[in-house]
């Protein structure tokens, strides 16, 4: 994996000194994602909920995880999912622009750094089948895959897997969001057995399929089961 990763690094990495990329963010020659719009990104750092990540004004757990505490762990989310960062999760998901995700997944890195999770194997959160069948490609791969290189953990595409065809989260809400993504997800648990599991994501929501995921995992004998985004719904910063 890591020779795979070194090789395609460096042919992206030689591209770029030859046809140097727009940023994702502002369309700005020179960077694929540049320190500006890294720098514009509004990030989440203080006053989270310890459980799902979600920014409130209370110390410990939000309202919704008290009432109801998602299967994981923890999630966490490096930014809001808005302006630039917005912008370079729509060219990761609909560009399959492989550098960009391994520029993002360093932000995962760091978000990871942080944190006292102790990690065995990392997953991409997989696509519902009609997507991954018109897109040909798994944007949390993208950002999964370079996270496992710069971490050297376990990585694995197969481990979990989508059971059955779910409508698109948009424009769901958080109830509905539940229900669409119930018992959606089937990990093979040979792999996963025993593992403390990193679900990784480009975008978290409601982190209804986040939850349900981890569900299956730990449903499958996972030990424990944590979650990064690279992003999170910025719209979630009013409730
Ligand atoms: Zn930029
Ligand atoms: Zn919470």
């Amino acid at each position: 994996m890591t020779r795979f990763f070194n090789i395609t690094h460096k042919l992206f990495s030689g591209l770029d000194l030859l046809f140097p990329p727009n940023c994702a963010g502002c369309k700005n020659p020179g960077h694929r994602w540049c320190p500006d719009c890294e720098e514009n990104t509004p990030k989440i750092t203080e006053n989270i909920c310890l459980h799902c990540g979600l920014p409130h004004t209370n110390s410990g757990q939000c309202m919704s995880c008290r009432n109801n505490p998602p299967s994981y762990t923890a999630a966490r989310a490096w930014g809001f999912h808005t302006g630039p960062l917005r912008k370079a999760v729509h060219q990761l998901k609909y560009q399959r622009d492989i550098a960009l995700g391994e520029k993002l997944a360093e932000y995962l890195e760091k978000l990871l750094s942080n944190q006292n999770w102790k990690i065995d194997l990392i997953l991409p959160i997989p696509l519902a089948k009609r997507r991954m069948k018109k897109r040909g490609y798994n944007q949390a791969v993208l950002l999964a895959y370079p996270l496992a290189h710069y971490l050297d953990l376990e990585y694995s595409s197969k481990a979990l897997i989508r059971n059955r065809e779910t409508r698109t989260q948009i424009g769901l809400n958080r109830y509905e969001r539940r229900e669409n993504v119930k018992n959606a997800f089937a990990p093979n648990s040979n792999m996963v057995k025993e593992k403390n599991i990193l679900l990784v994501d480009d975008v978290i929501t409601t982190g209804a399929t986040l939850d349900s995921a981890s569900k299956s995992l730990l449903a499958a004998g996972a030990n424990s089961v944590y979650a990064a985004t690279l992003a999170r719904a910025a719209s979630l910063l009013q409730k």
